[in-house]
């Protein structure tokens, strides 16, 4: 059994606290790992090396810092295989997905490559007379993140990147689910030339994210995981007067407009509702057809589809479609779920309940569920799921189908499949949704551009990645600059405007 570290001053730390969770492989249901719990002292312990280590890099000019950025992308293609290995075999998906799970994250890893561009400050040239003005990005000091089990490459490095190029020292609480892949891309950020206690993984729960919440040096929290998490985060850390951004669930609804490519929607309803098991934020886990006609097309395409799905180990290569889920708890939610929709009376017209895979039985594998029929009112329209089970909620009209969106509490991702762009342009511009895709998906945005959910799905102003991560890991600070020939005017006692 092997015992995961956690990695503190550029080395691998053992636990101390005499508390360990489960790392299960899901495909086979054995623990295959223990991950050690931090405590506050452990957490307190990273926290003095990073706030040691944070000036001096922060005192780095941009453009070196952006040169380790540059070796870190370097390394990681270097060792893709090794990550998406590592991935798979304690999250469950499959390599090219894991594969994509890393990209996603190297994207912005790339991104930050940019930092000298885009730190760069403003300045007025003669704001007043003799007088000129200016401001720079400075960085926050030590800064923390807490991060979901379901994209362990992708989600750490939406933030450590951003973080670290802009002259942070990063504190790392990945999911406690599946530690590794956090721990090899803290190593590669340092052979990359990160000094050593700028990027730490201090592994834990509550515990150790408590201790996070509470500590006074410690200056941003990013948070991305579920809703109720994702709130007690927030308002434990702005209350402790820190800079906090945290991402929450999701409940993305997709449209299907009666003049939609159905064949198109379908594949793409298949790809975004059970890739990955479902477990993505960004996955399409309702689907609204408008009009009895559309729906009952689309239902015809979805079915054999759905049937068609290969579930089952990333071992098996390109012969799976999707793995199981994480862990033996999220499988019994998912199907507990499932049997409330039967008992609320929505149509389960592909049943999934009695899936069992020859030589995995003890694997964490849900098969593919689709519900038709289903109503705002029961609970597998209300919560998330995070699993392998599609709903079809069908509406009369595109203002149903609308509305219906804009009132779920919800609002990470959605989607319309049309051919009038007409209809997408209205809706592009009235939901009440953060990402929205047309004949799109999973509209994730690229590196670039920034992500992030609207209402109970994000929490905090800034978004991840892009020019807002710029933004949300520095301070500004603004400069008004007279020199001495100015000074022998006499003093200047009115408040007024630079004339
Ligand atoms: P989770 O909320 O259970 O855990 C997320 C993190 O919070 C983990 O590091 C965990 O250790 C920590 N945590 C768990 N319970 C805690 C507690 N009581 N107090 C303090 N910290 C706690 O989420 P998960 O199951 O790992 O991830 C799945 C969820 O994440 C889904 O809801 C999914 O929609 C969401 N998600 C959102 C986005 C987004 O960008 N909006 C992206 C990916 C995942």
């Amino acid at each position: 059994m092997q015992e995961l570290t956690h990695y503190i001053g550029g080395a691998h730390v053992k636990g101390t606290s005499g508390r360990f969770a489960d790392v299960f492989n899901p495909a086979t249901g054995e623990v295959q790992a223990k991950c050690p719990l931090a405590n506050a002292d452990e957490m307190a312990h990273a926290v003095d090396v990073a706030a040691k280590a944070q000036p001096a890099w922060g005192a780095v000019n941009p453009q070196r810092r952006a040169r380790v950025m540059m070796e870190f992308v370097r390394l990681l293609n270097r060792d893709m295989d090794k990550l998406a290995e590592a991935l798979s075999r304690e999250h469950g998906k499959t390599i090219p997905d894991a594969k994509g799970d890393v990209q996603r994250g190297l994207e912005v890893v790339e991104y930050c490559i940019g930092a000298p561009q885009l730190l760069k400050g403003e300045f007025t040239d003669s704001a007043g007379p003799g007088i000129d003005m200016y401001s720079m990005r400075q960085p926050l000091g030590v800064t923390a993140g807490i991060t979901p089990f379901n994209f362990p490459a992708m989600i750490p490095m939406w933030m450590f990147a951003p973080a670290i190029a802009c002259g942070n020292a990063f504190i790392l609480k990945p999911s406690e689910r599946d530690p590794s892949v956090p721990l090899m891309l803290a190593e590669l950020m340092e052979e990359a030339g990160a000094p050593k206690g700028i990027l730490q993984v201090v592994n834990g729960d509550k515990e150790a994210v408590d201790a996070i919440l509470d500590h006074p040096v410690i200056q941003s929290i990013g948070f991305v995981g579920s809703t109720p998490i994702a709130e007690y985060i927030y308002g434990r850390g702005c209350s402790n007067g820190k800079r906090v951004q945290c991402f929450g669930g999701a409940k993305n609804h997709m449209i299907i407009m009666p003049d939609a490519d159905m064949d198109q929607a379908a594949d793409a309803l298949v790809g975004a509702g059970y890739g990955a098991a479902g477990e993505r934020c960004m996955a399409i886990s309702v689907a609204v057809p408008v009009g009895d006609e559309t729906a009952d097309r689309l239902i015809e395409k979805l079915v054999p589809r759905i049937e068609a799905l290969k579930v089952g180990p990333y071992t098996a290569g390109n012969d799976v479609d999707y793995g199981p889920v994480v862990t033996a708890a999220a499988k019994e939610k998912i199907l507990g779920l499932v049997q409330s929709g039967v008992d609320q009376g929505a149509e389960l017209v592909v049943d999934g309940r009695n899936f069992n895979l020859q030589g995995y039985e003890d694997g964490f594998f849900v098969g593919p569920h689709l519900f038709d029929r289903v109503t705002p009112d029961m609970d597998i329209y209300q919560q998330e799921i995070f699993g392998p089970v599609l709903s079809c909620v069908r509406a009369a009209s595109y203002e149903e189908a609308l509305t219906l969106a804009m009132d779920h509490e919800m609002g990470n991702g959605t989607a319309i499949f049309t051919r009038d762009g007409d209809a997408a342009r209205d809706f592009a511009n009235r939901i009440n949704v953060g990402m929205i895709g047309v004949n799109v998906p999973i509209p994730v945005p690229l590196a670039y551009h920034t992500f992030g959910g609207w209402k109970k799905s994000a929490f905090g102003d800034l978004n991840q990645h892009g020019p807002d991560a710029f933004k949300f890991y520095t301070r500004t600070k603004t400069v008004t600059a007279r020199w001495p020939s100015g000074i022998k005017e006499g003093g200047e006692f009115n408040f007024r405007a630079m004339d």
